[in-house]
């Protein structure tokens, strides 16, 4: 097929055409087990009657109608938002990367606001990810995603992830943010630890900086908790919500406070589809169906079992090293014989009809539908196990 798209993108062979649940049909009509769940996005499978629904109904009522209204979708996902967590008020953008560029636009805001000039800079971590407009590539601590972008906004400094000395003496009466991702989901599955998090919100607390935690790949039950900072004893000030908010349709979110999120004073901030009524409206039956106990419970039932399938194959084929994350976002480790060759893994995963992904070179990552079937779970564990086998044959 001929790619009109320019060529940022290094699109597999296979073309997808439809899906139901974890499994996706393609153009050529092979069928695939999906574990990749869209990169983290589709929470509840492909074509979920609820979402279908939802969207159908609000398809015919209103689609747009721009941030001069408000609507009842836009109130009820924030409604529900604020009632979960630690927030007050919700920003509504349409991506990860936009709901980080409203945080740390919030932060540079709010610090400028309260305490003068001088206190702007931001602490992110080296290897994190935060998107890919030039403000979220300049935070995220990966050079190959900025570097040719530049010259790039400047007052960000990185610390090395899970480095609490490092980031205690990285933090001071300049820093007006620190930034952290609970679990480093692009580069590696790589969960930070509680004594990271908790020197982060201690520092913050002696410095007047606000502590914001980018979830766009965490949240919203991945880790088996709505958000994954629910699972350590931080509360944060400002969160990024995106992927599996609309878990499909295109959303993004900022929670925050109502004494951070007073800085967003009228015209100061804004956005044309954000909080669009289709996207919330998916978003509320996409949070009713995520935040029961029943699936947060299945996400770590099967989480467990999943990690414990990926553990046996670790055993028996030595293709990974260690198999680690939390709920149903997996990383497998490829062992110092495989190194950098995770892509070529996903590669013969797709010829035995398995969707993964990487996270960096070294990692292989599974982020599926958080209602994954025994039959899928196992299906997949199959297919996976087979291009293992020719991987570490090759
Ligand atoms: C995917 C991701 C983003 C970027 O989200 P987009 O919707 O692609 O802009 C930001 N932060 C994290 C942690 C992510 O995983």
């Amino acid at each position: 097929m001929h790619n009109y798209l320019t060529p940022n993108f290094a699109f597999a062979e296979m073309i997808p055409d439809h899906g139901l649940g974890s499994r996706v049909w393609s153009t050529d009509n092979h069928e695939y087990v999906d574990l990749a769940g869209g990169i983290a996005v589709n929470a509840l499978g492909h074509c979920h009657p609820a979402l279908i629904s939802a969207l159908d109904a609000q398809a015919h009522k209103l689609w747009h109608i721009s941030n001069l209204y408000t609507t009842k979708p836009a109130q009820a996902l924030a409604q529900r938002l604020v009632e979960h967590t630690f927030a007050d008020q919700v920003f509504f953008a349409n991506s990860g990367a936009e709901a980080n560029e409203a945080a740390f636009k919030l932060a540079r805001k709010y610090a400028r606001d309260h305490f003068g000039d001088g206190k702007n800079e931001i602490v992110a971590c080296v290897n994190g990810f935060h998107g890919r407009t030039l403000f979220t590539v300049s935070v995220g601590g990966q050079p190959k995603y900025s570097q040719d972008f530049a010259p790039l906004p400047s007052g960000i400094t990185h610390v090395p992830f899970n480095d609490a000395e490092a980031l205690r003496a990285a933090v001071n009466g300049r820093t007006c943010a620190v930034v952290i991702e609970p679990i480093q989901g692009e580069s590696g599955v790589l969960p930070a630890s509680a004594e990271f998090l908790e020197t982060a919100r201690a520092v913050c607390d002696e410095h007047h900086a606000l502590l914001v935690l980018d979830e766009v790949q965490t949240g919203m039950g991945r880790t088996g908790k709505l958000y994954a900072y629910q699972h350590y004893n931080v509360t944060p000030d400002i969160v990024s919500s995106a992927k599996a908010l609309g878990s499909g349709f295109p959303i993004g979110a900022m929670l925050t406070t109502a004494k951070v999120g007073a800085s967003f004073t009228p015209g100061s901030h804004g956005s044309t589809f954000g909080g669009n009524p289709l996207a919330c409206a998916v978003g509320c039956a996409a949070f009713d169906i995520i935040s029961q106990p029943e699936t947060l419970q299945r996400v770590n039932e099967q989480g467990e079992k999943l990690a414990a399938a990926l553990r046996a194959i670790a055993q028996d084929t030595g293709a990974f090293e260690i198999v680690r994350g939390k709920g149903l976002l997996i990383g497998c480790v490829l062992a110092d014989a495989y190194r950098g060759r995770a892509g070529e893994l996903v590669g013969k995963a797709l010829q035995h009809g398995l969707l993964v992904l990487v996270a960096s070179p070294n990692v292989l990552r599974l982020a599926p539908s958080l209602l994954l079937s025994d039959e899928d779970l196992n299906e997949g564990m199959t297919r996976l196990r087979a291009a293992v086998a020719d991987f570490v044959a090759a």
